[in-house]
């Protein structure tokens, strides 16, 4: 296959832990390479030296992405064959590549995905959760206030049918990350932790996001790399979520009016009332009852 390799640029999905999971095809491809642009070449070396791979690398990663692209498509343009790989998985998602690929499309060049190993994916079919339709995050913001922000965001998305949402998390993150998750969409939402997939210790914790971050947090340390995924449909609970208006949980106008009745308030007075119970404030638990009604009509 080395001398029928046609110029172009190839995408390389390598091995998210068990160095097992590469195709023949990739192999054939890295091995018949002009090159090889990795995200850190040393960690790429590694697989390289496990399946006696000799094709010199060079490094390509977020901090010489636009410079090294540039470099690459001239190469390219000379009619080079280049395989891009990151540390793990499928350059492209959460990870370099995209640049490339843009800028290989517009100068006319091929590109050519050799499909493999995907984090996302390989959580997703294992995790019990819808697969008909999903939607893929990735890093949600590392910031409290912004990834906060970014939740209430996918709450607010109107969905047809039940899908899975997706996120990649650091391992000193996900508690928070689960505790946000508990904040915005309830207690009872059903979370799926993807854990060391295709490593020795690989689990899946499956439950409510409550118990799943509890099972995590009660260990002495939480280790290794994580998926997680959630699912929501168009009844999930969304307490927290504005705009929501779910069939099991109390909708804001009715817990308006509930205050109004009990407490003999005005509708400005219960909103205020419910605003500070909810720790929100009162313009923006306002305009989650504009939605609300706007929804009904
Ligand atoms: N490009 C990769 C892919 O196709 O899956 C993803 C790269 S992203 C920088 C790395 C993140 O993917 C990790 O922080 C973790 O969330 C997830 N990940 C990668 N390998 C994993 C594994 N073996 N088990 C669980 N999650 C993994």
């Amino acid at each position: 296959m080395s001398d029928a390799l046609a110029p172009g640029l190839y995408l390389v999905a390598t091995p998210i832990g068990n160095l097992g999971d590469i195709t023949l095809r990739a192999l054939e491809v890295l091995k018949a390479a002009d090159r090889i642009a990795c995200e850190d070449t040393r960690q790429t070396q590694k697989l390289l030296n496990h399946y006696g791979i000799t094709t010199p690398t060079i490094s390509y990663h977020e901090h010489n992405e636009r410079d090294r692209a540039a470099k690459l498509i001239e190469e390219l343009k000379q009619g080079s064959r280049i395989a891009v790989v990151s540390d793990a998985g499928m350059p492209g998602i959460s990870d370099p590549g995209s640049v490339l690929v843009r800028e290989a499309i517009a100068a006319g060049i091929s590109v050519i995905p050799i499909p493999g190993a995907n984090a996302a994916l390989s959580a997703l079919i294992a995790s019990g959760l819808p697969t008909d339709e999903f939607h893929f995050i990735g890093f949600l913001p590392e910031k409290a206030g912004a990834r906060r922000t970014r939740l209430e965001a996918i709450a607010e998305q109107p969905r047809d049918t039940a899908q899975a949402v997706i996120f990649y998390e650091a391992p000193h993150r996900i508690a928070d990350t689960l505790a946000d998750l508990e904040a915005v969409f309830g207690p009872a939402l059903r979370v799926v932790a993807a854990r060391e997939l295709t490593k020795l210790h690989e689990e899946f914790l499956r439950g409510a996001v409550a118990e799943v971050r509890t099972r995590l947090t009660e260990r002495d340390r939480i280790r290794g790399e994580f998926v997680l995924l959630i699912e929501l449909s168009p009844h999930t609970n969304n307490p927290g979520a504005p705009g929501l208006v779910s069939e099991t949980w109390e909708t804001i106008s009715d817990q308006v009016k509930r205050l109004q009745s009990e407490h003999n308030l005005d509708e400005k007075e219960a909103l205020k009332r419910l605003a500070r119970e909810q720790g929100k404030s009162k313009s923006e638990l306002y305009r989650e009852l504009q939605r609300e009604r706007a929804k009904r009509k």
